[in-house]
């Protein structure tokens, strides 16, 4: 790997589609961290959300480097969504990522890499670079009034479209003609008359706001960034440490992202990257974004993913780990020990606890609602109370994925909002887990052999 691929970087886009936990927007505290009923897609869980917020804001004090956090409670009661309101608060750039721990277990790839690829996924890096500016664009370039006597300078970014003024790189060029063999410098402020075109070279020394005033306001004021102008500009990109690496580690490049097909990354080309990133953020180009791993299910892992945690937190890269479990006291795969959650005390040690509670029929109502709005279905008060009861009976995931099929239904049947009969119709078509199994059990002698 001679050189790491940017280019390919810029070309990552990523598909936005609405999932399980779009609407997701932050963990809805108030600036005291109390947690409002329903706020950013939250609903209840107040308890849950507000330790989690009291977490986000030690982390961000830098109290609690190496540490990890731990949420216990019933599957369906909203972990993975605490999880994602943690990333969402923390910004929209900050990554999230989220596995089972049940997934690990491939023949594909090491427990280990699998693990190391969900770390790497969960580290965002913001890289600063600098390209040509194409003429059309929409481009800044920063004006400045310096300060009159007795008066605040005032500063700020004058947005100049390129079309109207060809490039800034050649009206950069038509200053420097206007004003005859002297350059232009930076620092220099230059005055524009939009409706003539007319350019002044104010220099540097401009420093009387009355001089600004009797221009008028059809004048625009430049400070050169430098004496070529801005013929370059700086764009930002964010991708993740595990974007980098697949760009750099695979002939198919950044499509193997897509298909998810990464396979195993040799650690020189790691080595190679962590050695470049550490280069890019001495030079000023690179900043580290620490975002959000979220493992499900973590009694599911062994001794060897416990100890490779342990160690990956103490990286000063590493992510906030944010583990569920929903087990009491249970065996430590890997060993005849038993512990609380089938986690071995050393990074029980480590972890911050956080309990969720089952919601309550009225917070699966308004759960139900959001998702609704989230899908851009409309449903009858009926059918919303049918669903919620659903919900109740059943599981919040199971009603929220009946939605979408049941305006499926009301579409086909050409009806405009979601009635009780779309409901039924998809709730007789998919059976939950309970029914499902009440089935197996009926039939059970024609499925054995
Ligand atoms: P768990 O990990 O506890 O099994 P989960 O977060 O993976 O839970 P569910 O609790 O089954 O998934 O959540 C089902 C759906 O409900 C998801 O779409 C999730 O985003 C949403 N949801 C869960 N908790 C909340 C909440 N407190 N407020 C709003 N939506 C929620």
């Amino acid at each position: 790997m001679a050189e790491i691929k940017l280019s390919e970087m810029r070309d990552l886009t990523r598909i936005e589609r609405i999932g399980a936990h779009s609407h997701i927007r932050g963990l809805g505290l108030d600036s005291s961290l109390e947690a409002r009923s329903v706020s950013e897609g939250m609903v209840g869980q107040t308890q849950a959300r507000k330790s989690a917020g009291i977490i986000l804001q030690m982390i961000k004090e830098g109290k609690i480097a190496g540490r990890a956090v731990l949420l216990a409670g019933q599957p369906g009661t909203g972990k993975t969504a605490i999880a994602m309101g943690m990333a969402k608060s923390l910004g929209d750039s900050t990554p999230f990522a989220s596995i089972s721990a049940s997934e690990i277990f491939s023949l594909e790839m090491s427990k280990t890499e699998a693990l190391m690829q969900a770390f790497r996924r969960a580290i965002g890096v913001r890289i600063k670079e600098e390209t040509e500016i194409i003429e059309g664009e929409v481009v800044e370039v920063s004006i400045d009034r310096p300060a009159a006597a007795g008066a605040a300078s005032k500063s700020g970014k004058l947005t100049l479209k390129t079309t109207e003024m060809e490039t800034v790189y050649d009206l950069g060029v038509k200053m420097i003609e206007a004003l005859g063999k002297e350059k232009v410098q930076s620092g220099d402020v230059i005055a524009i008359d939009k409706a003539s075109g007319k350019i002044t070279k104010l220099g540097r020394s401009f420093a009387r706001s009355r001089d600004y005033d009797a221009m008028g306001p059809q004048t625009k004021f430049v400070q050169c960034p430098d004496g070529e102008l801005q013929k370059r500009k700086e764009v930002v990109h964010i991708v993740t440490l595990h974007e980098i690496d697949v760009i750099n580690s695979r002939t198919q490049g950044f499509l193997a992202l897509f298909t998810g097909d990464t396979g195993e990354i040799r650690a020189e080309v790691r080595e190679q990257i962590d050695t470049k990133v550490a280069e890019w953020r001495e030079e000023g180009k690179a900043e580290i974004i620490p975002g959000v791993l979220f493992i499900d299910e973590v009694h599911m892992l062994d001794i060897e993913c416990f100890s490779f945690l342990n160690r990956a937190l103490e990286n000063e890269m590493a992510p906030i780990l944010v583990v569920a479990t929903n087990r009491g006291i249970t065996t430590i795969r890997g060993t005849n020990y038993k512990s609380p959650h089938g986690i071995p005390i050393d990074l029980l040690d480590r972890l911050l606890i956080i309990t969720t509670q089952p919601f309550s029929e009225d917070e699966i109502r308004k759960i139900l609602d959001i998702r609704c709005q989230e899908e851009g279905v409309d449903m009858s008060e009926e059918a919303m109370v049918l669903l919620t009861k659903i919900g109740v009976e059943t599981t919040l995931r199971y009603a929220i994925n009946l939605i979408t099929g049941a305006a499926l239904a009301c579409q086909k049947r050409k009806g405009k909002i979601v009635e009780m009969e779309d409901i039924s119709r998809v709730y007789q078509l998919f059976l939950d887990v309970k029914r499902s199994t009440q089935y197996l059990m009926e039939y059970q002698s024609q499925y054995m052999f």
